[in-house]
């Protein structure tokens, strides 16, 4: 059998409930769950509960939050905690993904925090790091990236659920992708460091920044990647299906 790997689908401010079912839908039309092939889908939270659903508890598949507060309650208006969207069936949270980072202002320590609370909460943390084009250019795509890992790391006891994303953020959303040697040399940094948190076991680390059906079987080849992480490609369910059935 090849390595197991992890497709998660971000969908973002898209597919509201009714739009999720129906994707939902013609992608279990269209698929079959294979050993080894784990689907991970991020709806929109108001759509969780309809994904699950739909879902009709797939053995492949598991629901996501795009991301919660560390606080299992309290007056934090528009915010979601753990216990609010476990109870609507996700066991996963998205933590740090860039737009949160960059858009909002989400800060390492933030993304700490959440990590933990997700890791108490029993669910499955899906953490994402990445530098930015002035960083790249800068050349401080190692140093970034090493500086976000630790700012988590120091908060896991147990790495058994933990999942990285490596999400270079000049790669989320604008058509250009990491080559699949750049990705895999920051793959191997990133479980370096894991290593120096005396972390022994093989945490997977997936890969995100527009990939889609062109690219994604060149990025695969490479032993680094144990999946992606995508966005704009996972948006519709006859291209979703055909991405998570390349394999090389
Ligand atoms: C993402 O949202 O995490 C992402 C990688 O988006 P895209 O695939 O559209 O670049």
């Amino acid at each position: 059998m090849s390595r197991p790997l992890i497709y998660a689908a971000n969908w973002k401010m898209h597919l509201g409930p009714a739009a999720a079912r129906g994707f939902i839908e013609r992608f279990q039309a269209l698929t079959r769950p294979e050993e080894g092939r784990r689907l991970w889908f991020f709806p929109p939270a108001v759509s969780i509960a309809a994904v699950c659903e739909a879902l009709d508890g797939r053995a492949d598949a598991a629901v996501g939050a795009q991301n919660v507060h560390w606080e299992a309650k309290g007056a934090f208006t528009g915010e979601l905690s753990l216990p609010l969207v476990t109870e609507v069936g996700a066991r996963i949270a998205l933590v740090g993904h860039s737009e949160r980072r960059h858009l909002y202002g989400e800060t390492d320590e933030q993304v700490g925090r959440k990590v933990g609370a997700v890791l108490k909460a029993g669910l499955t943390p899906l953490v994402c790091v990445g530098e930015t084009l002035a960083e790249r250019d800068a050349g401080r795509t190692e140093q970034v990236v090493v500086r976000q890992v630790d700012a988590f790391a120091e908060r896991v006891r147990d790495w058994e659920p933990v999942v990285i994303a490596y999400e270079p953020v000049w790669a989320i959303g604008t058509g250009k992708t990491a080559t699949p040697d750049d990705a895999a040399q920051v793959h191997q940094l990133i479980r370096f460091q894991l290593g120096r948190h005396g972390v022994d076991r093989r945490v997977p680390i997936l890969y995100g920044g527009s990939v889609n059906q062109g690219n994604v079987l060149a990025l695969l080849a490479r032993e680094e990647l144990d999946g992606v992480l995508v966005g704009g490609a996972s948006l519709d369910p006859d291209g979703w299906a055909e991405l998570v059935g390349l394999r090389g």
